[in-house]
């Protein structure tokens, strides 16, 4: 019998040895649904409105959490584990403007505060940090990502928006990717210095980071994608 190549694609194994296959029709679903939003934005050479950007960002992560949630049993990833909220997270300026509207919607407060104080400092951080962080660069490239973030990452510096009790405090408008980040591997590899971990990797994660960083362009007419922390901060 001849093997399909999208079956053997879609089989992972984890940490305890368990092997699973994400379904093939929630998965050209998915990628139909983000084959949609590609030809909205006509892969990026289309203009559209900041609005309906930010609508067919909500869209994506509707559709990449749909995924993972299918499989998140499978995964090594549970509430409170939170070595990975460490990364320094590139984020494009449709996301920056849901994270600044989150920001917004906070009441003043101390938890408002906190962010604030902590968004200040990690900038800080990351404008010291030779060159890697320059808000000039776009760091829309894969390999300046990981540059930046094994840097950051190295500071052992949480994300402002994780709360004392190591969940996020921002969970629903978290950035796309925080919620591609599923691992596979033992948690204690997520720990800088430890691992690599594997992670739960497919099409419709890929895909979607693509239209992502598409979106900056179509909506905002702006290719940057740049930690968290620049884009609230800075201008
Ligand atoms: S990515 Fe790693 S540190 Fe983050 S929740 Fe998953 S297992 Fe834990
Ligand atoms: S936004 Fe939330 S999930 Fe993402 S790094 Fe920050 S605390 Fe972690």
């Amino acid at each position: 019998m001849t093997e399909d190549p999208l079956v053997r694609d879609l089989t992972y194994s984890n940490v305890r040895g368990e092997t699973f296959t994400l379904s093939q029709s929630l998965y050209r679903e998915s990628l139909e649904a983000l084959g949609r939003i590609g030809e909205r934005i006509g892969e990026g050479k289309n203009r559209v409105s900041p609005g309906e950007a930010l609508s067919m960002l909500r869209e994506i992560y509707r559709i990449v959490d749909r995924v993972g949630e299918s499989v998140s049993g499978h995964m090594s990833c549970s509430a409170g584990c939170a070595a990975c909220c460490r990364m320094m997270v590139g984020v494009t300026r449709g996301e920056g403007e849901i994270l600044r509207e989150r920001v917004d919607r906070e009441p003043e407060g101390e938890r408002k505060d906190r962010w604030r104080t902590g968004l200040l400092a990690r900038t800080e951080t990351l404008l010291s940090m030779e060159g890697s962080a320059d808000p000039s660069r776009p760091l829309s490239t894969l390999s300046d990502m990981l540059a930046t973030c094994e840097a950051y990452e190295g500071k052992g510096l949480f994300c402002p928006f994780l709360g004392a009790d190591r969940l996020c405090e921002i969970y629903e408008d978290r950035p796309l990717m925080c919620r591609i980040c599923w691992t596979l591997t033992d948690p204690r590899d997520c720990d800088p210095g430890e691992g690599p971990p594997v992670k739960f990797r497919n099409g419709v994660f890929f895909r979607a980071f693509d239209l992502v960083i598409l979106l900056g362009k179509a909506g905002y007419s702006d290719p940057r994608h740049r930690p968290i922390p620049l884009w609230l901060t800075l201008a």
